[in-house]
């Protein structure tokens, strides 16, 4: 393996504007850890976009190395759990914000962050499925722990098209859920009723100041939009239903009032994935080798060589990107 490997740095400027170069680094440029890997696969979540565009303050240490997820193979490692030539998977924990990330051939991170890749995963598909996939499983986790099931009544998901929209369509439509889908790309009507959608609802419909109660349309629901998007699925969620919430891609505030959760007993599920306890993401791991069809998850990935980073990640910033799209190193 050559010495030095191609890695994406964020600088930051004196006036703290920010600027993005392709470098070539060696491993003694590494942030410090107990586990080196060769990163084979990474992808372009939202966060992602919003770091190298700079559009919110992602990167909290500069230089970084941006990307919050990757998957790859061992090459050292001085941590009891992992041993060279191990498969493993990454989301979170800062890597990518504090923590060099995994825009680079190489990434050293503290082996307590990793999970193991599932057998008969590929790095490429688990990136695929990436950080964005592995929220949506926790949402759907989430819903369930809350006790809700397919019989309880439809479920609505937010920001259909887009990463964690469209692997929780997958999910919950194999799970058997009746998945009411809302977008704003009427155009990928057909790419959404493919992964599972029964119904498609113009976001237009949610994305708007609504009332604090509306009709009851469903039990649960899957929001990675936030503001009065998820304002409005509360208002639109049945008597003991349950929301949950993962993203601000309308926007971070929530202007709703408590009307359906002391009216209709309706419960807001926040989901976090940077932080989750390792037991968690063992599990959701699990249940996405189990519950996603890799039909369906090869449907929703485009497959982007490293050189087309920057490109992709305005693009996700700008809603245009659909589905999931993963860098190959
Ligand atoms: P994507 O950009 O792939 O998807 C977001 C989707 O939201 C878009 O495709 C679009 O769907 C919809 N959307 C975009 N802009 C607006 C808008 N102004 N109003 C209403 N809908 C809009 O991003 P991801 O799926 O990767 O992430 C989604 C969100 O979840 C992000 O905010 C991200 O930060 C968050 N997230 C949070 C995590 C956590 O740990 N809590 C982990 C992963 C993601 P359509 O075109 O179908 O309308």
């Amino acid at each position: 393996m050559p010495d030095t490997f191609k890695a994406m740095l964020i600088e930051r400027r004196e006036d703290k504007t920010q600027s993005v170069r392709e470098v070539e680094m060696t491993e003694a440029d590494l942030m410090e850890g107990d586990v080196t890997v060769a990163v084979e696969a990474t992808t372009v979540n939202y966060k992602d976009g919003l770091a190298l565009t700079g559009k919110s303050p992602v990167v909290r240490r500069f230089p970084m190395i941006p990307g919050i997820d990757f998957s790859g193979t061992v090459l050292n490692s001085t941590h009891a759990d992992w041993k060279r030539g191990d498969k493993v998977i990454l989301n979170g924990w800062g890597v990518g914000e504090t923590h060099y990330g995994a825009y680079a051939g190489r990434a050293r991170v503290k082996g307590d962050w990793l999970v193991p890749l599932p057998k008969g995963t590929s790095p490429r598909q688990a990136m695929a499925v990436g950080t964005a996939g592995y929220t949506a499983m926790l949402c759907v986790m989430a819903l369930e722990r809350h006790g809700l099931t397919p019989s309880c009544g439809p479920v609505v998901v937010t920001g259909a098209a887009g990463g964690v929209g469209s692997v929780a369509i997958a999910i919950l439509a194999k799970l058997g859920w009746h998945v009411i889908a809302s977008t704003g790309r009427a155009s990928e009507a057909d790419y959404l009723k493919g992964l599972g959608a029964a119904e498609i609802v113009d976001r237009a419909e949610l994305s708007a100041p609504g009332k604090p109660l509306g009709k009851e349309r469903w039990a649960a629901g899957v929001d990675s939009v936030g503001s009065h998007t998820l304002a409005n699925v509360l208002a639109q969620t049945s008597y003991g239903g349950a929301v949950a919430a993962c993203g601000l891609a309308q926007g971070m505030d929530l202007p709703a009032s408590v009307a359906p959760f002391i009216l209709r007993g309706v419960s807001l599920l926040g989901v976090d994935s940077v932080n989750a306890p390792k037991a968690l993401r063992l599990e959701a791991w699990k249940r996405i080798a189990s519950d996603l069809d890799r039909s369906k998850l090869d449907a929703i990935t485009t497959t982007m060589p490293f050189a087309a980073l920057t490109n992709a990640a305005h693009d996700i910033v700008a809603g245009k990107v659909r589905g999931r799209l993963v860098i190959e190193m």
